[in-house]
């Protein structure tokens, strides 16, 4: 028996990536049965995971299995989509953020065009670490293996991965699913898990980077002055910086003066304290829900961004006309929400249920990091889910 309980053992949110057909419901599935055997961990069938139930993310449907299992180090949470456009769903509305992916490519076919894409959003996800796993090794010789291995490489270098360090596995997930114990059987699995065990990184909260507070509520203190209120997304504050209150427009300086955590005055306060923060010299008329208070120098506001976005079906609620350049509606993000034009990257336009690349003017300038998700709404409905790409000039 290599694992035991899941007690006290670290969380980490993983799920297969990958083109159609290439494995990934057989590798979920092979996963469960050979870990399932001393029994921390359930077998999840192949037809189990594949009519993985419908659930609503912020308005959108997605089909997915989520799936847990216990390696000896770890406590994971799988996300498996059957279909290509769940996938995008899933990741373009961060309905499961994945501390690592793991990309399932058929030996027989190498890259496909869904490899690239699931690659293309990981990364624009905010997923750090990948592990290939080169699946039907049963159905090509040993130099295809290695050919595939070279070409996974740099085609995570493409993308951004790390395609020297990241672990690639070759093996068969059908044949480890039906109990074959040979080196492309089981023991592939046992080389996947060990890899993800050491690979994939568990995230901590962010105490080094520089502090990020977005501001839910603002009050005046009579005789002190303004003080705003927020949970610290990440880093550290300290009474006497030198920050910014930056949003609609606004670029403010101050000095934090004083932090309360729990209604007590406190020298500094990290990353998930909810506090409140009295900024020196600003009047309680300039502040207001959305803006971000932050380390001085350390973010931009900006109008132009690129994004990816995903527009959703009438039958999720979504528009029943396709979006063409110019389209101008409410951009929903953190706790703030301005008007905001979207045009397309490319091609005339973007049916319902389709996604592609935007650019987006904003109406006011704001704080939008890579990464940060939005909605696009009409008339209070949710007609689009995206993802900030990346500020542009
Ligand atoms: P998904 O669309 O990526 O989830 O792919 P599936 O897991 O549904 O697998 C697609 C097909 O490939 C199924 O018929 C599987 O039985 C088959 N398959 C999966 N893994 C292997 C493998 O290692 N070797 C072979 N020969 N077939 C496999
Ligand atoms: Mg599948």
């Amino acid at each position: 028996v290599r694992h035991s309980s899941n007690k006290g053992k670290l969380h980490c949110n993983v799920g297969t990536i990958g083109h159609v057909d290439h494995g990934k419901t057989t590798l979920t599935a092979a996963i469960t049965k050979i870990l399932s055997r001393d029994g921390a961990t359930r077998f999840v069938s192949y037809d189990e995971i594949d009519k993985a139930p419908e659930e609503r993310a912020r308005g959108i449907t997605i089909n997915a299995a989520h799936i847990e299992y216990v390696t000896k180090n770890r406590h994971y949470a799988h996300t498996d989509c059957p279909g290509h456009a769940d996938y995008i769903k899933n990741m373009i509305s961060g309905a499961s953020q994945m501390d690592g992916a793991i990309l399932v490519v058929a030996a027989n076919d190498g890259q496909m065009p869904q490899t690239r894409e699931h690659l293309l959003l990981a990364k624009q996800v905010g997923v750090e670490k990948v592990v290939v796993f080169i699946n039907k090794a049963d159905l090509v010789e040993n130099d295809v293996l290695e050919l595939v291995e070279l070409e996974m490489r740099e085609l995570l270098d493409d993308f951004g991965f790390n395609g020297l360090h990241s672990p690639v596995i070759c093996g068969s997930a059908l044949l480890a699913l039906n109990g074959d114990t040979s080196e492309l059987g089981e023991n592939s699995i046992w080389n996947l898990l060990d890899a993800i065990d050491r690979y994939f990184v568990i995230p901590t909260r962010d105490y080094t980077s520089p502090f990020v507070l977005p501001i839910d509520n603002a009050f005046t203190v009579l005789g002190r002055g303004t003080v705003v209120i927020g949970t610290l997304g990440r880093g550290i504050i300290k009474r006497n910086m030198e920050a910014e209150l930056l949003g609609f427009d606004e670029e403010i300086k101050t000095t934090i003066s004083d932090i309360q955590v729990f209604k007590k005055s406190v020298p500094e306060a990290k990353a998930g304290d909810n506090l409140g923060a009295l900024v020196r010299g600003v009047r309680i008329q300039s502040v207001q829900r959305g803006m971000l208070l932050c380390a001085a120098g350390s973010q931009a506001i900006g109008n132009h961004f690129e994004a990816n976005v995903y527009f959703l079906t009438k039958a999720e609620g979504g528009r029943s006309k396709p979006v063409t350049s110019k389209y101008i509606q409410q951009l929903f993000s953190r706790t703030w929400n301005v008007p905001c034009r979207v045009d397309l990257v490319s091609g005339e336009m973007l049916m319902p249920g389709e996604h592609g690349s935007v650019y987006l003017t904003l109406l006011r300038r704001m704080v939008m990091i890579e990464g940060q998700t939005f909605t696009i709404r009409e008339n209070h409905k949710t007609v689009g889910t995206g993802i900030i790409v990346k500020m542009l000039k």
